[in-house]
């Protein structure tokens, strides 16, 4: 059976625009059909005129329609393109509610089944009450079909929940009364008698009259024909109005039965040939096999044993049909039910993984930033490393450079004097170059320090350093070997090089600007060593030097002594000190 919406209590009106007409015309499909049919004609020339949303709806009641007058190889398609188009989701759904119908009429029950599933995966979106209606409406009836009355049942119970606005228990109702009265249900028939009189209340006919048609066969397999008879006479005349053909011909059905009952052989026979005439063709259902037993069993009575013969065949093929149809029913809904069951399990092992994987990925991208963050702070600690060794290096560098030099005047001190004096001998050994080593000693220059003061000693002896330094090259090693006394390297220079090099630092000294005051005058003496006769030794060079700078000391002073010449040769400066 179709699952007809609630009656309307709106009425069609001419004039309505066609958007309006279209609400009209859906609230009212079932409880006044010919209207229905009128309002989708006029609607049709207008359809142009409509919104997309309008125009689909317009096109699934069309294809409702179709599927009310039994037209399921036409009305399919239709359907299918409702269900395909993405303007309108309750549209959607609605389509495929209808479809599910016809698929379980067309007997397409594996079909009907899976579409159910989604159907019923959609509901939690589905916000229009009356469109949930209707697909729980679906769902109960293929479930009462299937033998699952209970999950029927439960869906009947959802239907009752959320009525939609102007809508009565009408359906709710009567898919619970089916549920209990098919599984015999204690409680069943006055289940089935609220039903019809909740059904009857809002000119849900259709409804009303399924269930009385149940209730007469009910009272026949009591033994209650005349009461089953009563019934459906009364209500025979708007089964015919209401023109639904599956109900006319349960109503002849069950008439037939109940005339046969009470050996009304002609009215048996007039109803039964009407339920086969009513009945759909090509689909055995209890009517038709009720209807085929009654006509047997009148033929056989009447002794017509021909006719008996051939309706026996008939009622046979139709009954079993029925049987082979309910457990095909059965069957699909299992079959379906196990297939949904192993997808959802699929599906959940699959979902399942999704999530161990996005877990390990997660993981992996948090091991990543850990690391990530580990290697920075390796190169932080590696560049902080990096720097204070830079760090220690130069200041180590700094402290031995400074370590080298003579705090006062910048110059080599004694040790690193050596050092260096032994490095550049070393040099001018390999290669068999001249040399000389010149010691230079200020003269009393303990009484500047007692006339003017240390602090006047020390600056002369920066300002004296200062007159030397020009006068030197970057090869020749200068340095302070203590106190007043200085010394000088003199790398491939000869002895006579060596001489002239000590004269000029001697003029230079002795030619310095006045310091403090006219007074203070300034001299040195100096020894010169060789290496042609003293070699490349330092310190043999260092005492042969100080022997002539005592020399020159004991020689009055103001003067240069090398040590290979003689007293006589010894240079004095005429004036011994030079006025500064
Ligand atoms: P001579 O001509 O014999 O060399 O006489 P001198 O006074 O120069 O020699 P002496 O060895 O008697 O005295 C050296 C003086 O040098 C003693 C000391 O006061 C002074 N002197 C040594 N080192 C420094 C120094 O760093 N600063 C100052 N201001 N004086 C120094
Ligand atoms: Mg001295
Ligand atoms: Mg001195």
């Amino acid at each position: 059976m179709l699952c007809p919406l609630a009656a309307a209590d709106a009425e069609a009106g001419a004039a309505d625009a066609p958007p309006a007409l279209l609400e009209v015309a859906d609230s009212i499909k079932t409880s006044d059909h010919g209207t229905f049919a009128k309002l989708l004609l006029q609607m049709e020339p207008e359809a142009s005129k409509l919104s997309p949303q309008q125009q689909w709806h317009l096109r699934y009641l069309k294809a409702w329609d179709v599927a009310y007058y039994g037209d399921y190889e036409r009305a399919g398609p239709l359907l299918d393109e409702v269900i395909a188009q993405d303007v309108d989701a309750t549209l959607r759904f609605r389509a495929t509610a209808t479809s599910i119908n016809i698929l379980g009429i067309g007997h397409r029950y594996e079909e009907a089944f899976t579409r159910l599933d989604k159907l019923t995966s959609q509901l939690p979106q589905i916000t229009d009450k009356r469109a949930r209606l209707q697909g729980l409406g679906e769902a109960a009836q293929l479930l009462v079909a299937a033998g699952q009355y209970d999950l029927a049942a439960q869906y009947a119970d959802e239907m009752l929940k959320n009525l939609p606005p102007g809508e009565g228990p009408c359906k709710g109702l009567f898919f619970k009364a089916e549920s209990a009265y098919r599984s015999e249900k204690p409680n069943a028939r006055e289940q089935l008698d609220q039903a019809i009189d909740r059904c009857v209340s809002v000119g849900e006919t259709v409804y009303a009259n399924t269930l009385r048609a149940e209730l007469a066969v009910a009272d026949l397999e009591r033994g209650e024909a005349t009461q089953a008879i009563a019934v459906l006479t009364r209500n025979y005349a708007d089964v015919q109005h209401d023109g639904y053909q599956t109900l006319i011909a349960q109503f002849d059905a069950a008439l037939a039965k109940a005339h046969l009952s009470l050996g009304n052989l002609a009215e048996a026979r007039k109803h039964a040939l009407a339920a086969v005439q009513n009945s759909i063709k090509g689909e055995y259902t209890a009517p038709l096999g009720m209807a085929y037993q009654v006509l047997y069993r009148v033929a056989r009575k009447q002794g017509d044993l021909a006719a008996a013969l051939a309706y026996l065949e008939q009622y046979m093929a139709a009954d079993k049909g029925y049987l082979d149809d309910v457990s095909a029913k059965a069957l699909a809904y299992q079959v379906v039910k196990q297939q949904v069951l192993s997808g959802r399990l699929q599906l959940d092992t699959l979902n399942k993984q999704n999530q161990i994987l996005q877990l390990q990925q997660a993981l992996d991208r948090k091991a990543v930033e850990a690391s990530r963050l580990y290697i920075v702070l390796l190169l932080m600690a590696l560049g902080f490393i990096t720097l204070w060794i830079y760090r220690l290096k130069r200041s180590q560098l700094r402290f031995m450079w400074l370590s080298r030099l003579d705090s006062l005047t910048g110059i080599c001190n004694r040790k690193h004097f050596i050092e260096e004096a032994e490095t550049a001998l070393q040099a001018a050994a390999k290669t068999r170059q001249p040399a000389a080593l010149v010691i230079l000693d200020l003269d009393h220059f303990k009484s500047i320090n007692d006339t003017f003061g240390h602090a006047v000693g020390d600056h002369t002896l920066k300002h004296i350093v200062e007159a030397c330094r020009p006068l030197l090259s970057a090869r020749e090693v200068f340095g302070r070997l203590g106190g007043e006394e200085f010394a000088v390297l003199l790398p491939d220079c000869t002895p006579e090089q060596a001489l002239a090099r000590a004269e000029q630092l001697r003029a230079a000294i002795g030619a310095l600007s006045p310091l403090e005051s006219g007074e203070l005058s300034v001299s040195a003496s100096l020894g010169v060593a060789d290496t042609h006769s003293a070699g490349y030794d330092v310190s043999e060079l260092l005492v042969r030097a100080d022997h002539a700078l005592y020399r020159a000391k004991s020689e009055g002073r103001n003067r240069v002594v090398a040590t290979w010449m003689g007293a006589a040769v010894t240079r004095v400066v005429a004036g011994a000190s030079a006025s500064v």
